[in-house]
């Protein structure tokens, strides 16, 4: 607490991201990064764009990159948004979009937790719907009165993926509110919904370059939208800061969208390489859920997470552990390079054996 808070910054319960330990090496299967670097033609755009130009101002519009999108996406550019990482996107969409005197917002009860750090941001009111058991999305529970949908898919921490078919009829019923749509994760195994986008003028779909293009570091994400919304987004992020994305990054990501056949062959391993973790925790008696990401969500019946999450961590082994209700005993695994995924396993079979199915670790 400090004096010098406003009442809003002493109010706020901000998001923790996952760590990024500097005390030692560890096998990092914690932050969803791909564990492949960029491709090659993304760094040498980053390095050409670093030269005497960068003490010029950015393109505001990012209008270059806006093209390559949109002609990757089949849309037009002004149907584009770009912002630094997908979480500043999903920033602006709230003020944008939703409001504190309207109705609640609507997202998942078991879902990304800056959903709610936004909400409380700008005081807008939200109600959470409970997935099941099997954590699916009851999409039927968003047929209420509202003031929006956030909707992960596939969803985080769980890995499930919704047919995206299946909008259809929440996009229909809540044509006077907008649906975020947040697809960090498609690109691993599911249909994009931004096909809907023509159809639906309520329908903003986000994508980020962090996961399936190995691009945390560079901080850019997608927005796909009706011209309406892009210009919503718009209009808030020019009374923030117009220039969110630096040249470096404006030429890294052009790139990015320019080499299909890297971001595919890196895509196809991180499948391939979830489908053997997903059957090796199996093995080690593990209740996984069904992925379409690029992590896996698992539990243990004789083996509680938290003792699971220490004994990996000691080992040199870093996943992600949630203290929340419903998915305390859970441990969600980014997936590595199949000698990561090895390590992790021979590391996982230790811990348990360890352990001896007692509750300490
Ligand atoms: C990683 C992630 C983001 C944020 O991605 P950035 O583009 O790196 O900001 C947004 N939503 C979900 C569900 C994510 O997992």
């Amino acid at each position: 607490m400090s004096k010098f808070w406003s009442p809003l910054a002493a109010s706020l319960i901000p998001y923790v991201p996952g760590e990024q330990p500097k005390d030692q090496t560890y096998v990092k299967l914690n932050t969803n990064e791909n564990p492949y670097p960029p491709s090659p033609l993304v760094l040498n755009a980053i390095k050409d764009a670093a030269n005497g130009d960068l003490r010029l101002y950015p393109d505001p519009t990012c209008s270059a990159l806006a093209e390559k999108a949109a002609a990757y996406y089949g849309v037009q550019p002004n149907q584009v948004f770009i912002g630094n990482g997908s979480d500043e996107i999903l920033a602006f969409a709230f003020a944008a979009f939703f409001s504190p005197s309207n109705r609640p917002i609507l997202f998942p009860d078991i879902t990304y937790s800056f959903y709610k750090v936004y909400a409380a941001l700008y005081g807008i009111p939200y109600k959470t719907v409970p997935l099941d058991e099997e954590f699916r999305v009851p999409l039927d529970a968003f047929d209420e009165p509202n003031g929006g949908i956030v909707l992960p898919n596939p969803n985080a921490p769980t890995a499930r993926y919704i047919e995206t078919e299946r909008f259809r009829g929440v996009l229909d019923w809540n044509s006077d509110s907008v649906m975020i749509l947040d697809e960090a994760y498609i690109d691993f195994g599911g249909k994009s919904g931004v096909e809907l986008v023509a159809e639906f003028p309520n329908l903003l779909v986000v994508h980020t370059l962090s996961k399936s293009r190995s691009l945390a570091g560079l901080r850019v994400g997608v927005a796909i939208g009706h011209p309406d919304l892009i210009e919503g987004l718009n209009r808030v992020k020019n009374s923030f800061n117009s220039y969110t994305i630096d040249r470096l990054a404006l030429a890294g990501a052009a790139a990015a969208f320019d080499d299909r056949a890297y971001f595919e062959e890196t895509t196809r391993k991180v499948i391939a390489t979830r489908e053997r973790t997903d059957a090796g925790l199996k093995q080690l008696g593990f209740r996984v859920i069904d992925s379409s990401a690029n992590f896996l969500f698992a539990e243990h019946p004789d083996h509680p997470a938290a003792g699971i999450f220490q004994g990996l961590k000691q080992r040199g082994v870093l996943v992600r552990y949630f203290n929340q209700p419903r998915i305390d005993n859970f441990i969600r695994i980014s997936i590595g390079t199949d000698a990561e995924m090895d390590t992790f396993l021979r590391t996982l079979e230790d811990v348990l054996r360890q352990d001896g199915g007692s509750a300490e670790a």
